[in-house]
């Protein structure tokens, strides 16, 4: 994989104490962001980055840049168990002891990455068999492999739990457990605003600007009771936050989350209206039907993300009672509901 060190991070306060720290990521427009955290409490980092080669140096320039530095952490945060997010933690924490602190499942994936990926591709295995896909969608997640079985593994000091509240810096955060992006995603809001009526959250992937409205392999850690509905709940109650700063993973930090979340729920729905019209009586394998409204094979990189858009929008028809799930020969089928 080539090195990160080719730009240099971006580095802008974005709320009083608070630093986004924007970490180059192969392949990604605008990387990947960590938040540094300073005030009276401790010193906060959120999120770890990932875990390529060169990033940790990226890191240190960017705290450097910051007027900070690993060693000055006195807590690590992290919003979900993606690599992306979760991926130095270990290491900076064998570096420099800091303490960790995140749910059971983004420590489970902290102290042992390796067995989470074998988890998630034998998840995505059975999961695109029952839905007709093509394997190679996998191949993506299968090549992360050996990057993952090299990392180094890191005890969670504090385990969090829903309605924790977490001291980072001078704000007292408030933890919230809220499925959607993926299955662990964790916001951190803060509950007695630093700035009056401008309260921030830290929200990791589980809103940003170009972010897809889609539960991402939403069932693999447990917790696919009806994925899209959740996600949609989750993103409608941080919407309604009064004066919110989302602090995001990618991208700039959002102070119009409710005008994103409107704009992205118009495009669910209009999806969803595609995947009605394309429903008939007889029923149908999930891929199938899905290339007829994506009017043909998705690329291979974007194939899971389709398979989950589709399955958001065939949840939210089965709810309003528009179609049908049935199996054939061990595969999902869908048919429309007979008018
Ligand atoms: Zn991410």
């Amino acid at each position: 994989m080539a090195g990160t060190s080719t730009e240099s991070p971006l580095v802008e306060e974005v709320a009083p104490g608070i630093t986004r720290i924007a970490l180059p990521l192969f392949g990604i427009a605008g990387g990947v962001n960590v938040h540094l955290v300073r005030g009276d409490g401790p010193t906060t980092l959120v999120d770890a980055a990932m875990p390529l080669p060169g990033a940790l140096e990226d890191l240190e320039a960017g705290l450097r840049t910051a007027g900070s530095s690993l060693d000055a952490l006195e807590l690590l945060l992290v919003t979900h168990h993606h690599l992306d997010h979760m991926g130095l933690a270990a290491e900076i924490h064998g570096q420099t002891g800091v303490p960790i602190a995140a749910t059971r499942p983004v420590a489970d994936a902290i102290a042992d990455p390796h067995a989470l990926l074998v988890r998630e591709v034998g998840w995505g295995e059975a999961h695109i068999a029952r839905h007709g896909a093509p394997d190679g969608l996998l191949d993506l997640a299968r090549a992360g492999e050996p990057l993952v079985r090299g990392l180094p593994v890191a005890p969670t000091a504090r385990v969090l739990t829903e309605g924790d509240v977490v001291r980072a810096g001078d704000h007292d955060l408030v933890v919230r457990v809220r499925p959607g992006h993926s299955p662990t995603d964790t916001l951190f809001v803060e509950s007695d605003p630093v700035v009056p009526g401008r309260p921030v959250a830290f929200v990791g992937d589980h809103v940003f600007r170009a972010a897809p409205l889609t539960p991402v392999l939403g069932s693999m850690l447990g917790t696919d009771q009806r994925p899209a509905a959740t996600y949609l709940r989750a993103l409608e109650e941080t919407a309604a936050i009064p004066g919110l700063l989302a602090l995001t993973g990618h991208g700039p930090a959002l102070a119009d989350v409710a005008a994103l979340h409107a704009d992205r729920r118009g495009a669910l729905d209009r999806r969803t209206g595609r995947v009605r019209d394309a429903l008939t009586p007889e029923p149908r394998g999930t891929w199938d039907l899905g290339l007829e409204v994506w009017r043909g094979v998705p690329s291979e990189r974007h194939g899971l993300t389709r398979l989950g858009a589709l399955l958001a929008s065939l949840e939210l028809l089965e709810d309003e009672g528009a179609v049908v799930q049935g199996e054939a020969d061990g595969r999902v089928t869908w048919a429309a509901t007979a008018a």
